[in-house]
């Protein structure tokens, strides 16, 4: 009955950390895993709410974008079409400046002929009036052959006076039209220039425009890329929730099937229960009837000793599964209750019963670790979780293991059969009960007789 459990292996601890923190199967984990991914559907629809509102404004922003490039496109039409008015308005106005250097040009010849004529002009009547020097009118007057020639020939020279006179007359009128001419082009060439600083002062504004134009354009760009990161982020947010939702998915499913599993546990123990019943029931009508054949002759005690250990008396039935939180995990006597023995803490009890005896999971559970340890022998670990709360059953000295690591098991369920293996002197079952996961001082060991039927 003595049993030390000592140096128990580091890695079971770290073992049974990571087993533990495996999704337990019981339904009120499934119903936090819905309301999980409902709250995570619900993240994600937001998100693609977002998401669409985000498009549409990265539509309208590129919408805006084109207009104003159109802008542009119509506003550069324009200022093209200035600069080349402009360009005709210069080239009105170099011409213009031509005319009116020409006119300029023509006004100082006649301005010099009309003095060359002034010039003769006053010579010669000089030379009528004062010496009469002048050939042709000394000819004229002395080539008279009478008076009345004379007069006639006085006339001739005032009549080429006066044809001088014309002359002169004609050229200060045609000095005059030149200058108005020259006045003319004058103002023309004034006009021009204000219709050409108009022009430049459109073209101008047109250019404002086009300036404007283009940071609007600028800006549009830069608020559509902002807004086309923003969706970005959220298309990785909505991928993200995506994906928790498919883990959370998958954990559902995994958690349906364990209950599923669980299901088929619970009917298997039922069925097994039933077999020991039956093969019970057998072995006690066997039992009986060998009893009736003894009972009359009351001779041969040998024979009695032979018949008993043909009797299937061997095989021990498991206790019947009781309605409280935990079943008695096996059939037999509690040899070592739970304290300090031998200077040591007894973390668990000791049941000892001989024969085949059948060790059942204490209640409906997944087995986190199952194995063979040096101290406890061939053990199996059941990890709980009853409303909410953790608990592991420990059932050590099996002579051999029933369920493997990861199984889901029911309340009754045959899990192993009682043995002597690891730390142990004599056939018995070290059970223990905690309250929450399992660690090395055992510090959550609670007193299994305080919930199982003793
Ligand atoms: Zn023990």
């Amino acid at each position: 009955m003595k049993k030390n459990i000592i140096a128990v292996n580091a890695t079971i601890m770290i073992g049974l950390g990571s087993i533990l923190a495996a999704p337990s199967a019981f339904a009120e984990s499934i119903s936090d895993l819905e309301q999980k991914k409902a709250s995570i559907q619900e993240k994600r629809s937001g998100v693609e709410a977002d998401i669409s509102t985000t498009s549409e404004k990265i539509n309208n922003l590129q919408n805006k974008q084109l207009t104003a490039e159109e802008q542009i496109a119509a506003i550069d039409a324009k200022i093209a079409e200035s600069a080349k008015k402009i360009d005709a308005k210069n080239a009105e106005i170099t011409q213009t400046k031509e005319e009116i250097e020409v006119l300029k040009a023509e006004i100082i010849v006649l301005q010099e002929r009309i003095a060359k004529r002034n010039d003769v002009l006053k010579e010669r009547a000089l030379s009528f009036q004062e010496s009469g020097g002048d050939l042709n009118y000394v000819e004229v007057l002395f080539g008279s052959s009478s008076f009345s020639d004379l007069i006639d020939r006085v006339g001739a020279v005032a009549a080429i006076a006066e044809a001088d006179r014309e002359i002169l007359k004609q050229h200060e009128l045609d000095k005059k039209e030149l200058e108005e001419k020259q006045k003319a082009v004058e103002t023309k060439l004034a006009s021009l220039e204000v219709a050409k600083a108009q022009l430049l002062q459109i073209q101008n504004q047109q250019k404002q425009q086009k300036e404007q134009k283009a940071a609007l354009v600028k800006k549009l760009k830069k608020q559509t890329k902002k807004e086309e990161e923003n969706k970005m982020g959220l298309e990785e947010e909505k991928a993200n929730l995506a994906a928790q939702e498919t883990a959370i998915k998958s954990a559902i499913d995994l958690e349906k099937n364990r209950l599923a599993e669980l299901e088929a546990a619970r009917k298997k123990a039922a069925a097994e229960a039933k077999k020991r019943a039956e093969q019970e029931a057998a072995a006690q009508a066997a039992q009986a009837a060998q009893a009736k054949k003894q009972a009359p002759s009351h001779s041969n005690s040998s024979s009695n000793s032979s018949s008993s250990s043909q009797a299937p008396a061997s095989v021990s039935s498991a206790p019947a599964v009781s309605s409280g939180t935990f079943t008695r995990p096996s059939a037999g006597y509690v040899s070592s209750t739970m304290g300090e023995r031998w200077n040591k803490q007894h973390a668990g009890i000791d049941i000892a019963a001989s024969g085949t005896v059948p060790v059942v999971a204490a209640a409906d559970g997944v087995v986190s670790r199952s194995y063979t340890s040096s101290s406890y022998g061939n053990v199996i670990f059941v990890t709980h979780n009853i409303s909410g709360q953790t608990w592991t059953t420990v059932y050590a000295h099996l002579s051999s293991r029933q369920a493997s690591t990861g199984a889901v098991v029911a309340k009754g369920q045959q899990i192993g059969i009682m043995g002597n293996t690891g730390h142990s002197y004599g056939q018995h079952l070290h059970f223990e009960l905690h309250k929450g996961t399992w660690n090395y001082s055992k510090s959550n060991a609670v007193n299994p007789l305080s919930y199982i039927p003793n």
